[in-house]
């Protein structure tokens, strides 16, 4: 499937950066006022043990403009990643943008702060690195950072594909895809 799929293999990539919402975890309406309420996928935990077993380097890259808007506190999305990292059983390194869209910070996906957080702190370059995600924002700061990027048709996927100003590296139907592409 991955040779059908732009050819890629996952192994070109050290860096693995994921998208939380919609991802990772189901995107619910309600969630946001409830941080105990986000789940990951049934597949989730699988798929990050399995390519953290393998050796790769993993990250998750999310916009939470909840936290500008007063919704929670920064703390407490922490808090709701350290539970997701337990119930996972693996623990990425989190970067979050807390920042409100209209404050024009420099990390708010698409801009490519997160990104090259996440590269600083794994040691990868660009080339070595791979953006997964559900949203437009998502493909545009890989664009911009120089990552390839595979879209999931979780989420908001399946709209955002329709969105897309070019063919992203790979469409996966969930990340448990990115296991036939290694
Ligand atoms: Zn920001």
């Amino acid at each position: 499937m991955g040779a059908g799929n732009g050819g890629r293999s996952v192994k070109m990539y050290r860096l693995l950066l994921f998208d939380r919402d919609g991802t990772l975890t189901y995107e619910r309406e309600d969630y946001h006022r409830d941080l105990s309420r986000l789940f990951g996928y049934p597949f989730t935990s699988p798929v990050l043990k399995a390519f953290h077993t393998a050796g790769y380097l993993l990250a998750v890259v999310t916009n939470q403009s909840g936290i500008a808007r007063g919704y929670w506190k920064l703390g407490e999305v922490e808090t709701a990643h350290r539970r997701l990292c337990r119930e996972w059983d693996v623990t990425p390194s989190f970067h979050i943008c807390p920042h409100h869209p209209d404050d024009g910070c420099d990390c708010r996906k698409p801009a490519v702060g997160l990104l090259n957080e996440a590269m600083d702190v794994h040691g990868s370059q660009p080339e070595e690195s791979l953006m997964i995600g559900d949203s437009l924002g998502d493909y545009l700061a890989a664009r911009e950072s120089g990552m390839h990027f595979g879209l999931v048709l979780t989420g908001r996927g399946r709209v955002t594909r329709s969105q897309l100003p070019s063919l992203p590296t790979m469409v996966l139907d969930t990340i448990a895809d990115l296991e036939s592409h290694v």
